[in-house]
């Protein structure tokens, strides 16, 4: 059992813990948005950010993106589509529309509900392309 002392603190780390997600749009990853919470609440651990990034993700309050590094933290819980730059590690919303006609075409005949899918473009952002025009 927790004592109510305990909770109002998990209450509100959980709080700062989403306010912070919700303050940017480059998608963290759990140690940006950790750093982000320490500066508010210095006496917040890791292990409290992660879990809770896990709560807020399985409740839909923000979204999980999975790319070949760490996963990051997107405040947009719509189905959308990502660049990931595998120089930099940078993560963006592609401006390509959910195509739900492909779910569709997977189902086909296969006997397989299709919820969605997820897609990451991997390449390289307009920074890293410019840093490497100039070599
Ligand atoms: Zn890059
Ligand atoms: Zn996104």
């Amino acid at each position: 059992m927790q004592s109510r002392n305990t909770q109002t603190r998990n209450t509100r780390q959980r709080a700062l813990i989403l306010r912070a997600v919700r303050s940017r749009s480059d998608h963290p990853c759990a140690d940006d948005i950790y750093g982000d919470v320490k500066k508010a609440d210095p006496r917040v651990s890791r292990a409290t950010v992660y879990r809770n990034l896990g709560v807020l993700c399985d409740r839909g309050e923000i979204a999980r993106v999975k790319v070949p590094s760490a996963d990051r933290f997107d405040l947009r819980c719509d189905r959308h589509y990502h660049f990931y730059c595998v120089r930099c590690g940078a993560v963006f919303d592609a401006p390509v529309d959910y195509m739900s006609s492909i779910d569709r075409m997977a189902e086909e005949g296969s006997g397989f509900k299709v919820l969605r899918h997820r897609t990451v473009f991997e390449g390289l952002c307009s920074d890293c392309l410019l840093k490497e025009g100039k070599k």
